[in-house]
């Protein structure tokens, strides 16, 4: 068994919404705490972890800067961002899991200076996950579906799967199903084979790649982006996400190395 708590820099665990962090909050043991850039970061163990728990609040300005405060004031080294997405792929239903393999701002066009999608001057459009730290993101979200641990949500979902794959994020909630057809045509058609839609994502991924911090998002599929998107959110959010959240969250942390 290894001694957790010699480990130095603490994991963030990042949460878009109030709901989504609560069952995380629920767990933290000796929480502190600490207000920073208008944020409320809150320090503590989980499973004798170091963690920092934060809000990265809606959009990918206001996320971008929780990321940068947590690695430059809080001293972080690994990044988790668990919350809800809309499914914009085939198959990727309400109740679902979304691990991102990579992301892609899908509001991102400064053609014809650059490719559409391109982040102008990184020569690229996509920013992967950590590999290693996804890979037990993954496992821990699938094992969390497959074993009930998402207490009281299986009966609404069975059947739920768990998916490894591209997600967009941008400055736009996706609520119309025309909407989420042509953003899906659109970057589909480019070669990006999209799986859901948030808001935060991208730009999260973008800073620790800038830092070199290894990432990792999981999203639960909250609704489908399209004309009941605004009806299913909420609901999801309050009833579901949490209990998400707090399930996914202790068996990776469980998995580990310190
Ligand atoms: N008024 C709402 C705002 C939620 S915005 C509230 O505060 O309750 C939606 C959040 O969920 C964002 O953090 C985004 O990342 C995610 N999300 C879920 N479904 C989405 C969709 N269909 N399109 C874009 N973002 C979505």
């Amino acid at each position: 068994m290894p001694n957790r708590s010699a480990s130095p820099t603490p994991v963030a665990i990042l949460s878009a919404l109030l709901q989504e962090q609560q069952g995380l909050m629920e767990l933290l043991h000796r929480p502190q705490k600490v207000a920073h850039a208008g944020r409320d970061f809150w320090l503590g163990e989980l499973h004798g972890r170091p963690v920092v728990l934060a809000l990265s609040k809606i959009g990918k300005v206001a996320a971008a800067t929780t990321a940068t405060a947590l690695i430059e004031r809080f001293g972080v080294r690994r990044m988790v961002f668990t919350g809800v997405a809309g499914g914009l792929g085939a198959g990727v239903n309400v109740g679902d899991v979304v691990v991102a393999s990579d992301f892609v701002q899908h509001d991102l066009d400064a053609s014809p200076l650059f490719p559409r999608y391109e982040v102008p001057l990184y020569g690229r459009s996509r920013f992967e996950g950590d590999a290693a730290l996804t890979a037990l993101l993954f496992k821990a979200a699938s094992a969390a579906l497959g074993d009930g641990g998402i207490g009281g949500a299986g009966a609404a979902f069975a059947g739920a799967r768990a998916h490894l794959g591209l997600i967009a994020s941008g400055d736009r909630f996706v609520s119309g199903a025309s909407e989420s057809r042509g953003l899906h045509a659109a970057l589909t058609g480019a070669g990006h084979e999209v799986l859901a839609v948030e808001m935060e994502g991208a730009a999260v991924a973008q800073v620790c790649h800038d830092y070199g911090v290894p990432f990792a998002a999981v999203r639960t599929i909250s609704d489908r982006a399209d004309d009941s998107a605004h009806v299913d959110f909420p609901r999801f959010v309050e009833e579901v996400a949490s209990r998400y959240a707090h399930a996914i969250v202790e068996k990776l942390l469980l998995s580990l190395e310190p």
